[in-house]
């Protein structure tokens, strides 16, 4: 299958080999796929007959046919029923448990997808800022490629996601400063010494990874897109490839309709929540971010117009929730044998609001995102 890479914000198109950002704006590149000359029908039959994981998608993902993955058995994740009773009695309340991915995050998805394409082009040497999990998915899979990587990582980041990037054979360095002063940092790095900067939304084939939750949700659905998704939201690429996927099956005649996305951030850090009340078309960078989920202590994301999009295209919304509520979530998912990290609870307490507001209605199916295993904190 071949691919085109499009800019997210000005359409002009970019070359493919090692494709950063949009030479002309720099905003996010999105990969475009000839979608018009596939059999949606016969693509789904193939896929069903592959094993599970994110690359039997693999027509509508950036590998040329001759080409393998650098894979370590990434995706196939569960989708679980939660039976909570109470206010949620009325509806079917999923949680795709990406705690199940090799280093047991969902961001496996993002770096394997790009790791394999930047290696088949390539590159030799990663550099990345992390608030731990991307680090220790980059450390994995470039490990396994079989290329180096160097992390950035926030100075008071928990000592065990450290010690897990070191692990695996990463260079890794403290940053005294947030994940942007990391992603500065990073971004040096790259420009001293020839390393590719995979960053969120730096280059365009994390998205592409990251879409393959949808994809795995729809298909798990009987190729019926659910009524609404609740997502955790930092850089946002797990949402805006969410986006892609549900226009990409609809232009392949495999889905009608959509889902509403819905984007949870903490109260102590809420760019998008903001933006999307006030009906911005872009986010401020949030000053002073705190929040004890350092998925979601992201100050200002490349693609928050994306983001921005995405959830007004599929007329969904945004939440912010306290820590306190997240954490209690987080348990609430424990004591239903879901090993939840703080921001897969995010979307359970987002969740509780949302059916309050009367936003999710009786009869609905609902996911919840729970992007990392309770192990990796
Ligand atoms: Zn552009």
């Amino acid at each position: 299958m071949s691919w085109r890479l499009e800019c997210g914000a000005c359409g002009r198109l970019a070359a493919r080999p090692l494709a950063t950002v949009c030479p002309d704006c720099g905003k996010p590149l999105l990969a475009r796929y000839d979608l018009a000359d596939l059999d949606g029908e016969a693509l789904r039959r193939a896929w069903a007959a592959r094993p599970a994981g994110m690359w039997r998608y693999r027509e509508i993902m950036p590998l040329d046919p001759d080409e393998e993955p650098v894979t370590l058995g990434e995706g196939g994740t569960p989708l679980l029923e939660l039976r909570l009773g109470g206010q949620f009695e009325d509806m079917t309340l999923l949680v795709k448990d990406e705690g199940l991915n090799p280093t047991g995050s969902f961001k496996d998805r993002g770096l394997c997808a790009a790791v394999t394409r930047a290696v088949h082009e390539g590159a030799t040497d990663f550099v990345i800022p992390s608030a731990g999990n991307a680090g220790a998915a980059l450390a994995a899979y470039a490990a396994r490629a079989g290329a180096s990587a160097r992390l950035f990582i926030p100075e008071d980041t928990p000592e065990g996601v450290a010690r897990r990037c070191e692990h695996y054979g990463a260079d890794t360095t403290r940053v005294d400063g947030l994940i942007d002063e990391c992603g500065r940092l990073s971004a040096e790095y790259a420009a001293e010494t020839g390393a590719f900067n995979i960053s969120t939304l730096k280059e365009p084939y994390r998205i592409e990874g990251k879409k393959t939750m949808m994809l795995e949700i729809v298909e798990s659905l009987g190729w019926r897109p659910p009524d609404a998704i609740v997502y955790p939201t930092g850089g946002g690429t797990g949402l805006i490839g969410s986006h892609k996927t549900l226009s990409e099956l609809r232009e392949l005649r495999l889905i009608d309709g959509g889902t509403r996305l819905y984007a949870v951030q903490g109260s102590g850090c809420a760019p998008i929540v903001r933006a999307h009340a006030a009906g911005a078309t872009h986010a401020e960078p949030w000053r002073d971010a705190s929040t004890e989920a350092w998925g979601l202590r992201v100050p200002g994301a490349l693609g928050d117009f994306l983001i921005l999009e995405a959830l007004r295209e599929s007329g969904g919304g945004a939440v912010a929730v306290p820590d306190e509520a997240m954490m209690t979530a987080a348990l609430e998912l424990g004591a239903a044998g879901v090993g939840a990290c703080i921001e897969g609870g995010a979307t359970l307490a987002a969740a509780r609001e949302l059916r309050r507001s009367g936003e999710l209605k009786d009869g609905e199916t609902v996911v919840l995102f729970n992007t990392a295993h309770l192990l990796t904190y």
